[in-house]
């Protein structure tokens, strides 16, 4: 990661970030916003003066302003098409749908489209009267597509090639495209057109791959902070995940849209038909379903209201829903990278959500042994348990959740305030003998072996003989002669467990096998010998339960989802009536809610209560399009 905090460091040593005065008036004018966020406004500036960038930005960071301003800044200067490549289709649709709205001249070209509308878009493109278009890298490569640009250049009508999700040219990656590696053929063709890469996914590797695949040798690099303060990471022990899911919707999220990643196509399914039956709206999502209920899926929960999605990790890339208020894991991602990109859903427009895990020594076993089972060979199980380890970690913290993520970015920070170990510091007690204890009650049942085969003890029968418990498999083992055994009558069971876990995920301790024989590590020793103190969180029921305050939203009381500003409840009434009018204009325009105002938006006018075009106009999210075209409208549903 060091190259990454140089890069850092490099660009934040940087000249200033100032943008142009006429892309700030783009900012305010077409998207109604009042400032670019952290490195947007060098960025803008950066490619509006017609320089090569690749920009690194965590989901949510307001990736697509930075090739749309210039986009509409360079077309206003006459330099013709910007030229968006983008894998996903839905995700073109969507962001077209946004533009008209802010009345941008924006299209894209896909298989979705029927040979007139296509041959329509054509049209507009070579008259060179489009700003944005979007299209899949297979459809740019097409020799018709390539004879429109090659038009469109000689007339010096090519402004700009925006490649997103850039990570997608890295076979290293986990969204691997073939198509994305013959992108470089723009660069060979139209070596004078700037060109914008963009990615959420940070590794030192896939960059270097980005680099490389695409030419951008000589592009600046902006790297911005991964930090998305608006999260909160909450990572719990399962103990009943289920239902701790559903007391974390029902107490945090009533009404809300957010996604629940769970690791196989079963269990998505079980827990949105559990989820369903206890009354709330939840849909699965997964690669095993037919592709037109996974489409009709994902579309009710971009544009319906408040729905939850089950479903697995093929659920996500490309989903830019801004008001996703939560992602709960009920299963351990794979690593870092994963647990973050995929928590990284949550919170887009900025306002509070939640990152949530509920987790446990199963997950551990799982993934441990997934990694020990797996195909790959020795190099590439290195790295996953590298990966694996420093998720363990994070999930085991006693410390700043935020700290530990970020650093794992190459990023130093200071503890949040805003995660569970910030708002509730965990007690930790020093388990180092009762990690001994545990440890060389293994050793015994090894060393005990005598006549009878060694035989797969695992959690369970551990448990049985530290707590003293006279169970058939101890008397039939012997157990109950061990120095050992009912050494550990003072802890109770869960303990135990949890102590278990701690220590697989410290390393100090392996599950084995088809039954998670439990066995000594290296670093064991060091413990049996006392060299190693170990600190561990105290126990779940040894904590208070319900430690966790509902959030309090001033006024938010009754049904359905609260307004993300404090109102009073004639304020509350605005904002009920300000959704309601939304809904319809989404209706009648085919687009997600949030594409017309998002909740912020609204919570805004109902708070402040506008009663000119003007009053109006200063809202943030109110640019002069959408002043124009539902202003008076919105000044009579503000009235009431
Ligand atoms: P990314 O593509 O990096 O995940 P987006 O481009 O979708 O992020 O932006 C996330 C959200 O932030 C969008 O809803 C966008 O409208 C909003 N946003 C981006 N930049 C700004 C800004 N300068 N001021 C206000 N809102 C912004
Ligand atoms: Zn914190």
């Amino acid at each position: 990661m060091s190259a990454v905090i140089d890069a850092l460091d490099a660009s934040l040593a940087g000249p200033p970030a100032t943008a142009t005065p006429a892309a700030l008036e783009v900012l305010h004018e077409v998207f109604g916003y009042a400032a670019f966020r952290g490195q947007q406004a060098a960025i803008v500036e950066h490619v509006c003066a017609g320089r090569d960038a690749l920009v690194l930005m965590p989901t949510g960071g307001g990736k697509s302003l930075c090739y749309q301003v210039p986009a509409i800044q360079r077309q206003r200067a006459g330099r013709g098409v910007t030229v968006v490549v983008s894998p996903l289709i839905a995700l073109m649709q969507d962001q077209v749908g946004a533009l008209e709205e802010l009345g941008v001249s924006a299209a894209f070209l896909n298989s979705t489209l029927d040979g007139d509308a296509a041959r329509q878009i054509e049209r507009e493109l070579l008259a060179g009267r489009l700003t944005l278009l979007y299209a899949a890298p297979e459809r740019i490569l097409t020799p018709r597509f390539l004879a429109m640009l090659d038009s469109l250049h000689e007339r010096g009508l090519v402004s700009l090639f925006a490649i997103d999700e850039a990570h997608c040219v890295s076979q290293w990656g986990h969204d691997f495209r073939e198509e994305y590696l013959g992108l470089s053929a723009l660069h060979e063709r139209y070596p004078t057109v700037p060109r914008l890469a963009l990615t959420a996914t940070a590794d030192d590797h896939t960059r270097a791959d980005i680099v490389a695949r695409l030419q951008l040798e000589a592009a600046r690099l902006f790297v911005a902070s991964f930090d998305r303060p608006n999260i909160r990471y909450t990572i719990v022990e399962k103990d009943d995940a289920k239902r701790q899911l559903l007391a974390f919707l029902r107490d945090e999220h009533e009404g809300e849209a957010g996604i629940v990643y769970c690791q196989t196509r079963k269990k998505v399914e079980e827990t949105a038909a559990w989820l369903v039956e206890q009354g709330i709206a939840a849909l699965p999502y997964h690669a095993g379903l037919d592709a037109e209920v996974r489409r009709v899926n994902q579309d009710r929960f971009l544009r319906e209201e408040g729905l939850v999605m089950v479903a697995t990790i093929a659920f996500g890339m490309g989903i830019d829903k801004p008001d996703v208020r939560f992602v709960a894991h009920l299963d351990l991602p794979k690593n870092i990278e994963g647990y973050y990109q995929e928590t990284g859903r949550a919170g887009r427009d900025g306002e509070p959500a939640d990152a949530w895990m509920a987790y446990g020594l199963q997950d551990v076993v799982q993934q441990r042994r997934m990694i020990d089972e797996g195909e790959a060979d020795e190099e590439f199980k290195r790295v996953q348990r590298a990966k694996l380890d420093a998720l363990l970690g994070l999930a085991e913290a006693h410390d700043c959740r935020r700290v530990r993520l970020l650093a794992y970015f190459g990023e130093a920070s200071e503890p949040c305030g805003n995660c569970d170990n910030c708002l509730t510091p965990p007690a930790t007690w020093d388990a180092t003998e009762a990690a001994r204890k545990l440890l060389s009650c293994i050793y015994r049942f090894h060393q005990h072996g005598g006549f009878r085969a060694p035989r797969a003890f695992g959690a369970v029968h551990l448990v049985d003989v530290l707590r003293g418990k006279r169970t058939d498999r101890v008397a039939q083992y012997g157990h109950d002669e061990l120095s050992t055994f009912g050494i550990g009558a003072d802890l109770g069971e869960s303990q135990w467990r949890g102590v278990i876990r701690q220590l697989i995920a410290l390393g100090h301790l392996r599950a084995e096998g088809e039954f998670n024989t439990l066995v000594l590590t290296d670093s064991s020793r060091a413990v049996l010998r006392g060299e190693v103190t170990v600190r561990l969180r105290v126990p779940a029921e040894k904590v208070a339960r319900g430690g966790r305050m509902r959030k309090v939203r001033a006024g938010g009381g009754g049904a359905g989802k609260a307004a993300p500003l404090p109102l009073d409840a004639a304020g509350e009434k605005r904002f009920a009536a300000l959704k309601a009018w939304r809904g319809e204009v989404a209706r009648a325009h085919n687009v997600p809610a949030y594409v017309v105002f998002h909740d912020a938006t609204l919570a805004q006018m109902a708070q402040a209560q506008p009663q000119s075009l003007d009053a109006l106009a200063a809202i943030g999210g109110v640019g002069a399009k959408k002043l124009e075209r539902y202003g008076e409208e919105l000044l009579r549903v503000l009235a009431g």
